[in-house]
Parts: structure tokens; sequence; C-alpha cells
């Protein structure tokens, strides 16, 4: 296991808190978004600015994190393939634990589940990836009724609705026709 280089944006010193119980401390940063935040058809683009405002607050095993995160979102359409401009706003909350609390731990299966503090230092990334992507749809849409593309032509739909084709294929000749063209 790599440690964490705390100049990396996402990477958070706690040692301010002092590990003493109650202590907190507000953050609001903008930090650049890492690659491939998000999914293939809607993601963050690399480098965008992230807004995070963050509360971080000691408690007994570790330190709680909650906040928000909120940035542009860029993607496309699932049916259409037209591009599409969303805003993310996402909450965060994880507890990230002591190094040395762990130990004391007899679950192991448990253990690697949590998220751990690294000599006072925290990764927000991980947990901001595992938010962004939850808060996604699985199937973004430019519109929620978007009828998608012409199978014929590949027109946009959307765009002209009483689009149609003259010389449509009677469909028990569509097999013949896709052999001819074989031939040829
Ligand atoms: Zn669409
Ligand atoms: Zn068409």
């Amino acid at each position: 296991m790599t440690s964490l280089d705390p100049r990396a944006p996402l990477v958070l010193d706690t040692r301010e808190l002092g590990r003493r119980p109650g202590v907190q401390r507000e953050l609001s940063l903008s930090v650049p978004a890492p690659a491939e935040l998000g999914i293939e058809v809607l993601r963050v683009p690399e480098g965008e600015q992230i807004q995070l405002e963050l509360r971080l607050e000691a408690v007994m095993e570790g330190v709680l994190v909650t906040g928000t995160a909120q940035a542009e979102l860029v993607g496309e359409c699932v049916r259409c393939l037209q591009p599409i401009e969303d805003e993310l706003f996402v909450d965060l909350q994880e507890l990230y634990v002591y190094e040395d609390i762990r130990h004391d731990r007899s679950d192991e299966d448990l253990d690697d589940e949590v998220s751990k503090l690294e000599d006072d230092l925290l990764d927000l990334e991980p947990l901001l990836r595992d938010a962004v992507v939850l808060a996604l749809p699985f199937q973004p849409l430019c519109q929620d009724d978007c009828p998608g593309l012409c199978i014929e032509c590949g027109a946009r739909l959307a765009d002209d609705p009483d689009h149609g084709h003259e010389a449509a294929i009677d469909p028990r000749w569509a097999g013949l026709q896709a052999l001819k063209q074989d031939e040829d």
C-alpha cells in the first residue's frame, strides 16, 4: 500500500484536530477533478473544479467527514447521443478510523471496508468517487421521453418528430433485401 501524498488535492491533513473528540474544522475548497470521475456517459471532466464544503470532526475512533461536493457534469444522452450538461450535487459522509485503532479490531473482513487515516491524513478520493457514481443516473437522457435516433437514417427524432421514410421496406422483404446487398 502506497502512502498518501499530503500535497494531493484530495488528501486532507487532520493533525490540526489533535485527536481531541469534539474538535471540528470547517473547510471550503475547490479542487481539480481526478480522471474518470463518474461513468462513461456522464462525468466530471478531468481538471474541472469541484467545490467542496466539508466539516471534519474528531470523534473517538477517528475523524468524521461530512459535507457536499458540487461540480459540472458533461455526457451524452444514451438514446440520441446529444451532449448533456448537468450539475452534480452530492452529500459526503465517511468515518476515517485512526490507524492504531484498526489493529484492535478482530474482524478482518470489516477492517478492509473501513476508511483509514494514514499519519493523520485522509484520502477523499474514494469517498468522492463512490458518492458521484451513486448519484448519477445509470442511463442519462437529454429529456425524459427522448425518442432516440431513427433506426433507418440515424436522425435525432426529438428534432424531427414527424420524421419518416417514404419507401419503408416491408419487414417481410427486409431479409431478402439484406441478402441482395450482400451479393452486391
Ligand atoms: Zn436524447
Ligand atoms: Zn430516418
